[in-house]
């Protein structure tokens, strides 16, 4: 007997025949003999929805601003709902089932209200009760402050609890139920020749997550990382007794046929502002991401290059779409107290990385990069690298063309694959 943990996102309990759905994969896992926690979302919507709401009322100006503590409390029902949906479905068929909130786990978490960080979930009573055969149904996305105030994790915050309950358990595994049925070589949407991926590393998943794949919450995978969680994201709309294998995330050591490049991940949502004749002298660049970190503004991409003025340079970065117009106000209002002559701003940039382990021991991954762009006439306006990541900032009218070049001259192409 196994202790699993499953996890089911929006698309998937979308209206009560999905989670109708849900109960079929939740019982075979129960009538095999397993313990089980399902952790569910908010149906497809109702967070977006429940923002809105939120807004409407009184916006949150900052994330530590203490409307956001009202701000959880409005957002965090939608996974109270499902939670005690899928509970009731469950009894219906005979099942010993109950909906568990945030606070009657309890999922500790600092108050970084809107974003909070899960401090520690204790193993009990949670064990006990799934040990005993009862269903646990968990409300994801939300945890509890130490002032007893409801929090939530973040956007997409219900993997990260998955993750962190499989970890405080001692889960066998932490299936992540979803509407593909796994992690890509890239974007299906872009090119026919997206392979699913078998087996992909956390550091990879890491990056994939960061850049922009929006498969699993990036804090999810860290956790995952950290307390080596085994991973595995599957279709919640594959047959419920044969889901296909999905994808695992998991050590690189247990990556057999390691690719040295595994994805081309797109990320569409980017933009950059460049700051035009920045007087060149310490502590401008600190001026300028002081006062977008403390709007919580994060920044991506950073490049400084000499301006044509004398004892002047050009600052350019990047951030995400959504927060371009509040990044080029705060810089407006201190044009003079930062100095610059110039803000750029443009929304029309696509942000490709090109991610693999392999990378750490064979050269030539970023000169590829650059010659196949080149070759296509495609200019890179930023770059920046990791480890295992090489990333390029180009005009997002070429991003299909960039996307379909990279994934063929890697070798990640359905055609290769199958030699
Ligand atoms: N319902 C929350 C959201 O939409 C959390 C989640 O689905 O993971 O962000
Ligand atoms: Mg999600």
């Amino acid at each position: 007997m196994a202790r699993i943990v499953m996890k089911f996102g929006g698309t998937s309990v979308a209206d009560l025949d999905r989670i109708r759905n849900v109960a079929r994969f939740v019982r075979r896992e129960v009538d095999d003999g397993h313990s089980v926690i399902v952790v569910v979302s908010a149906m497809s919507g109702q967070t977006n929805a429940l923002v809105a709401l939120a807004e409407e009322a009184g916006p949150a100006a900052a994330a530590l601003d203490a409307r956001y503590v009202e701000y959880d409390a409005i957002v965090s029902t939608g996974e109270q709902v499902t939670s005690g949906l899928l509970a009731l479905v469950l009894q219906n068929l005979g099942y010993r089932a109950r909906s568990w909130q945030g606070w009657q786990l309890p999922t500790e978490t600092d108050q970084r209200h809107g974003r909070a960080r899960i401090l520690r979930i204790p193993e009990e009573p949670l064990g006990s009760a799934i040990d005993s055969g009862e269903i646990a149904i968990v409300a994801g996305f939300q945890g509890v402050s130490e002032n007893s105030r409801i929090t939530t994790l973040g956007r997409g915050g219900s993997d990260t609890t998955a993750v962190a309950l499989a970890a405080a358990i001692h889960a066998d595994r932490c299936d992540i139920y979803t509407d593909v049925d796994g992690v890509y070589t890239t974007d299906p949407r872009i090119t026919k020749q997206a392979r699913r991926i078998d087996r992909i590393s956390y550091e990879e998943m890491l990056e994939m997550a960061s850049v922009g794949a929006k498969v699993l919450q990036t804090r999810s995978v860290e956790l995952a990382m950290a307390y080596n969680v085994r991973l595995r994201v599957l279709s919640s709309f594959d047959p419920p007794d044969a889901p296909g294998q999905g994808t695992i995330i998991c050590d690189e050591e247990e990556i057999v046929e390691q690719q040295i490049v595994s994805a081309v991940t797109p990320a569409l949502d980017e933009a950059k502002i460049s700051l035009l004749a920045v007087r060149d002298e310490p502590g401008r660049a600190a001026k300028i991401f002081t006062l977008l970190a403390d709007a919580n503004i994060n920044v991506d991409m950073i490049v400084q290059s000499p301006s044509r003025d004398p004892g002047a340079a050009n600052i350019s970065f990047t951030m995400t779409e959504a927060d371009l117009d509040r990044a080029v106000e705060l810089l407006t209002v201190q044009k003079e107290a930062i100095g610059y002559s110039t803000l750029q701003k443009d929304h029309n940039v696509a942000k490709i990385s090109v991610i693999g382990v392999g990378m750490k021991s064979h050269a030539g991954v970023a000169s590829t990069m650059f010659q196949i762009l080149a070759e296509r006439g495609i200019n890179i306006q930023n770059i920046s690298t990791s480890e295992i990541k090489i990333s390029v900032l180009i005009d997002s009218e070429y991003t299909e063309l960039a996307v379909r070049a990279l994934h063929q001259a890697y070798g990640l192409d359905k055609a290769n694959s199958a030699a």
